[in-house]
C-alpha cells in the first residue's frame, strides 16, 4: 500500500517532506518511523501543536516563506536537532512545501556538521529541498564561514549509524554499582541525593560517559513537559555557571568557579524535596559527596582510571580516532540542558 505521506530520506534518521495535512499522513508519518519534527512553517500557526498532541517531540522555528532563517534561533534549532539524532530519534524536517525553507535548514545542519558546501551539495542532490533563492543562498554562504570543517575522516551525520550505546551504557552502571557497594561495604552509609541533599548546590562535574549515561536516562525515563522542566532549571544553573566563570575569570573546572557558583545557592535541576530523581544515575562525584580519608582515595582512583576508559571507549565509537587534548570534563547543568553535546561537537571539529 502506498503511504499517503512521501518522505525524502536523506541518511537513515532525517528526512525532508512537506506539511502534513492530514491525520491520515501524520499517521503514515509515525509507521514509517519518524519520531520528532522540526517545523519550519510560520504560515500554520497550530501545526506544530497538532503534531506534538500527536505525540511527536516537536520544534518549531517559524521561517516566513521564502526567507532565511534568523542566525541564533538556527542554532538553537540545530541544537535540538543534533540532540534529537544522538537520542537514535527519526526526524522530518518540513516547511509547506519541503523546498526552500527545508532545504536551507538541512543545508545549514550539514555544514555544521563539517561537510562543507561541496559534500553538503553532493548529500542534498536529487532532493527537492534546496536552498531556492538568493537570500537562502547567500545566508548559507555566510553561515558556511562559520562552520569547522571535519578533515581527519569523512564527516558523520549521526552516531545511530555506527555507535551502539548500550555496552558503554552497562559499564558504566557496572562501575557505579562497585562504587556504592564499596561505600556501602567500607561504612558510609548516608548518600547524598537521598538521606540529604548536602551536595546538591555544588557544581558537579562528569566524564563524557556520565553525560552521556544522565542525557540518556533522562530522555528516555522522563516525559516532555518534566523534560522541558527540567530543561528550564538546568538553563539557570548554566547562567549561573556563566556568571560565576565570568566574575572569577577562571575555567569552569577551576575551584574559584565552583566556589562562586555555590554562593549562588542554585539547587540542582534533579532534586525535588531533598531527593534526586535520578539516584541510581548520578554522577560519581555525588556519590564521593562527604566521603573521605583512605576509602575515598581508593574508591575515586578506581572508578576515575574505569570511567575514564569507558568515556575514551564512547569517543572512539563516536569520532572514529582517539581523543586528545585530555577527557573532556562537562558541568551537570550543561548535561542536562543537553548543551555538552555541542560541546562534544565543537571539540571534534576543532580537531
Ligand atoms: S544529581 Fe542528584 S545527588 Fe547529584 S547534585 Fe543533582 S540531585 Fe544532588
Amino acid at each position: 500500500m502506498r503511504e499517503p505521506y512521501t518522505l525524502s530520506w536523506v541518511t537513515p534518521s532525517l528526512a525532508v517532506g512537506s506539511a502534513p495535512m492530514n491525520y491520515d499522513q501524520l499517521d503514515s508519518l509515525r509507521r514509517q518511523g519518524i519520531q520528532a519534527i522540526m517545523n519550519l512553517c510560520a504560515e500554520f500557526c497550530d501545526l506544530h501543536w497538532i503534531e506534538s498532541g500527536e505525540g511527536f517531540e516537536v520544534y518549531y522555528l517559524p521561517i516566513d516563506d521564502e526567507e532565511a532563517p534568523a542566525l541564533a534561533e538556527l542554532e538553537k534549532a540545530l541544537d535540538w536537532l543534533d540532540e534529537e539524532l544522538y537520542l537514535g530519534r527519526k526526524v522530518l524536517i518540513h516547511c509547506r512545501h519541503g523546498i526552500g525553507r527545508t532545504g536551507t535548514v538541512l543545508k545549514a545542519y550539514l555544514l555544521r556538521r563539517g561537510l562543507g558546501h561541496k559534500l553538503a551539495d553532493r548529500r542534498i542532490k536529487g532532493l527537492r529541498s534546496q536552498p531556492a533563492n538568493f537570500d537562502q543562498w547567500w545566508f548559507l554562504r555566510k553561515y558556511g564561514k562559520t562552520q569547522g570543517r571535519l578533515s581527519i575522516r569523512e564527516p558523520s551525520l549521526e552516531r545511530s549509524q555506527a555507535v551502539d550505546l548500550y555496552p558503554f551504557l552497562a559499564d558504566w552502571e557496572r562501575v557505579a554499582r562497585t562504587v556504592d557497594a564499596r561505600l556501602e561495604s567500607g561504612g558510609h552509609g548516608e548518600p547524598c541525593g537521598q538521606a540529604n541533599d548536602h551536595c546538591c548546590r555544588d557544581l558537579v562535574h562528569m566524564g563524557l560517559a556520565g553525560a552521556v549515561y544522565l542525557h540518556h536516562f533522562v530522555s528516555m525515563t522522563f516525559g516532555r513537559r518534566d523534560r522541558e522542566a527540567l530543561q528550564a532549571r538546568a538553563l539557570k544553573g548554566c547562567r549561573a555557571l556563566r556568571e560565576a566563570t565570568r566574575e572569577t575569570g577562571g575555567a569552569t573546572l577551576g575551584e574559584a568557579v565552583a566556589k562562586a557558583y555555590r554562593a549562588k545557592d542554585i539547587l540542582c535541576p534533579l532534586s525535588e524535596m531533598g531527593e534526586c530523581q535520578a539516584l541510581k544515575q548520578r554522577p560519581l562525584a555525588c556519590r564521593l559527596a562527604g566521603v573521605s580519608g583512605e576509602l575515598r582515595n581508593e574508591v575515586e582512583s578506581w572508578a576515575r582510571r574505569e570511567l575514564n576508559q569507558c568515556s575514551a571507549g564512547l569517543w572512539l565509537a563516536f569520532a572514529g580516532r582517539m581523543e586528545t587534548g585530555g577527557p573532556l570534563r562537562f558541568p551537570l547543568p550543561e548535561v542536562l540542558a543537553g548543551k555538552f553535546v555541542q560541546t562534544f561537537f565543537h571539540r571534534l571539529a576543532g580537531m
